[in-house]
């Protein structure tokens, strides 16, 4: 049983949960509310799907909100609506500013300059209501772009340079950095992220989706439910798992469709919205899969090639075998040098299944 809270702020709470409810644009410079399964944090107006009561809890301002490790919510931006207060107008002065360079982004010491702020202080402001320093700040800004090109580039390296990077080595420098975990997350086995799942029936068997507010970070065949879970659990130990709501249900059957489109050769273009979580090579050997075009396949050797590492093959080949995210990171396109199948996590007959799939749907076209 949590503590009992004194009736005045339960009432508070009350007339604040009836806002959220009518998505009263009224209240929307009284309070935020944060939502504890997406990690996130919104004005009372957001076009959001209205989360679960329990889920949700009630700020005065955003400051506190980001203090309970809440980042602000990408559709409603609530805080814009924070905006005569000197220092969030000063903070979206600098995202804008970041946001706004097409080719190079500044650094941490031009947003210093542009603030009129030293390093500290703008640290703080950052922490203070968006939960990152300036440098992540920049750096998802980057990653958002490469993202981008990745999946609009036909190559890694067309990516590269419409991402505007300059070179290979940047590229994976940078991917671990918000492509996949950091180190210590990755150590954690997930703590402190929240995935919800959901199960559903494709082509190739049952399989279940887990996603965290970034995007889809599991998506694994089974034999059955029990099983599925028992997969998603052993790989975020100590994340907090739970089944989506209501409010990601949608989503879920959005992908599902997508995903059935696809495995059917429908629809080979699938871009669904990834959280890859590993150590920086799988990252990087995973952003590389995401690359090879749809019905075409490498080998181990070529792939190792491809991203510099052609030395490396067995840690490519234990990279594929750790991917979490069937078909939609297709390590089923990668073979044995002498056209072998190779192994696949989720038995080869599915893989056999996948190839021809896509071959046939290349045919066609
Ligand atoms: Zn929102």
């Amino acid at each position: 049983m949590p503590p009992s809270k004194p009736v005045e702020i339960e009432m508070r709470d009350e007339s604040r949960w009836q806002a959220v409810q009518q998505r009263d644009a009224s209240m929307d410079r009284r309070f935020v509310y944060g939502v504890l399964s997406t990690g996130v944090y919104c004005r009372p107006s957001c076009a959001a799907r209205r989360p679960l009561r329990d889920n949700v809890r009630f700020f005065d301002e955003p400051a506190a909100a980001a203090a309970a490790g809440l980042r602000p919510c990408k559709r409603c931006r609530p805080l814009e609506h924070w905006q005569d207060d000197p220092e969030i107008a000063l903070l979206l002065r600098l995202c804008r500013l970041v946001e706004a360079e097409p080719d190079r982004l500044p650094d941490g010491a031009a947003l210093a300059r542009a603030a009129k702020r030293d390093a500290f202080q703008l640290n703080r402001l950052f922490k203070r209501y968006l939960t990152i320093t300036p440098g992540d700040y920049i750096e998802s800004v980057r990653m958002r772009r490469v993202r981008h090109a990745l999946r609009h580039s036909a190559s890694v390296t067309d990516a590269i340079y419409d991402a505007g990077l300059g070179s290979s080595r940047g590229l994976y420098e940078r991917a671990p950095a918000s492509l996949g975990m950091t180190p210590r997350e990755y150590r954690s086995g997930g703590e402190g992220v929240a995935i919800s799942h959901a199960t559903g029936n494709t082509p190739l068997g049952l399989t279940c989706i887990g996603a965290t507010d970034r995007g889809i970070c599991f998506l694994q065949f089974g034999e059955d439910r029990e099983a599925l879970l028992a997969l998603l659990a052993g790989e975020f130990p100590h994340a907090r798992l739970a089944p989506m709501d209501a409010a990601a249900q949608s989503a879920f059957d959005a992908w599902m469709h997508a995903l059935n489109e696809h495995l059917g050769g429908r629809a080979p273009d699938l871009d669904l919205p990834l959280d890859l979580r590993g150590t920086a090579f799988q990252v990087r050997v995973w952003n590389y899969l995401r690359s090879i075009p749809y019905g075409t396949v490498v080998s181990y050797a070529e792939a190792a090639a491809a991203i510099d590492a052609p030395r490396a093959t067995r840690a490519l080949a234990s990279a594929c075998a750790r991917n979490r995210i069937a078909v939609l990171v297709p390590c089923h396109r990668v073979l044995r040098g002498d056209g072998g199948l190779g192994g696949y996590r989720w038995g080869l007959p599915r893989k056999r299944a996948l190839i021809d799939v896509e071959r046939s749907a290349t045919r066609r076209r």
